[in-house]
């Protein structure tokens, strides 16, 4: 029997990463996936995923910090030898701030974290993804819509993961590794609250054409798609999963 494929899914304690940690062990993946801080959910959502058979293995590194991005692939080598999946889904939005009040130092985390940290992982990735791979950046539908009166810090951040992910297929695409991204929309998670706005969704879905917030389920179920062989001529693609937002 061939042996399990290995992902690695950064920031997969909580939402939309633990979302995506349960349905690709669910899907046969062997998985690492890393968190902040928050160890409580940390085990709670290694033992979930858990459940469905496989490995699962959770690891405490920031994304932000290069020492943090070489924990997390030291992990993967230690455990399994070989990486076939990358999910960039660790992010943070930032305080709300408009530009005119947003700092540098606003500026050098949420890039450090949510652009530098994912091509970082990217490099690393490819250097382990020899039989061909698949990596799956998790972006925001704020890339264009631009975060005004929010976070133009954020959507900036998305808008780079974005110019990633279309450049990067095209270097990676001839040895064998297809690159896409997902642009979720206003998800229930808890990240809303974390940045002081608690009631975000529920104030903001009037202009969601399908009329709810969605899951963190909902984004998973397609990045679990993007890693799988029924998307394996779907290279640089930037998919929304915001209910026509
Ligand atoms: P979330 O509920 O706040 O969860 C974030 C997860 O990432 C947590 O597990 C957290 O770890 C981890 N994390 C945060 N900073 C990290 C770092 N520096 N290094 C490693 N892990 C880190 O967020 P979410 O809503 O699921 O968002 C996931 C992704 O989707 C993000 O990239 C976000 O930008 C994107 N997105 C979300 C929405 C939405 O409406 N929710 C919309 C568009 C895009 P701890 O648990 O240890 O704190």
């Amino acid at each position: 029997m061939a042996a399990r494929k290995v992902v690695l899914i950064t920031g997969g304690g909580r939402g939309i990463g633990a979302a995506s940690v349960a349905l690709a062990a669910k899907a046969g993946w062997d998985v690492v996936f890393t968190y902040a801080g928050n160890a409580e959910r940390a085990k709670t959502t290694e033992a979930a995923a858990r459940a469905h058979g496989g490995e699962v293995l959770a690891v405490r590194a920031d994304v932000g910090d290069p020492a943090g991005i070489a924990a997390s692939f030291a992990a993967v080598d230690d455990r399994f030898g070989r990486l076939d999946g990358l999910v960039n889904n660790a992010g943070i939005t930032g305080p709300k701030a408009t530009l005119a009040d947003s700092t540098d130092a606003i500026w050098d985390r949420v890039l450090r974290v949510n652009l530098i940290g994912a091509a970082a992982c990217c490099r690393e990735a490819l250097k382990r993804m020899g039989r061909g791979g698949a990596i799956v950046n998790v972006s925001s539908r704020a890339s264009t819509l631009g975060g005004a009166g929010e976070w133009i810090h954020y959507a900036a951040s998305k808008g780079g993961m974005d110019s990633l992910t279309i450049g990067l297929a095209k270097e990676a695409g001839p040895l064998g590794i297809r690159v896409n991204a997902i642009s979720p929309g206003l998800i229930e998670t808890e990240l809303h609250a974390a940045a002081g706005m608690p009631d975000r969704v529920a104030q903001m879905v009037g202009g969601v054409p399908l009329g709810r917030g969605g899951t963190a389920e909902e984004v998973a179920e397609a990045v679990i798609w993007l890693l799988s062989d029924a998307a394996r001529y779907v290279s640089a693609a930037i998919i929304p999963v915001a209910g026509g937002r």
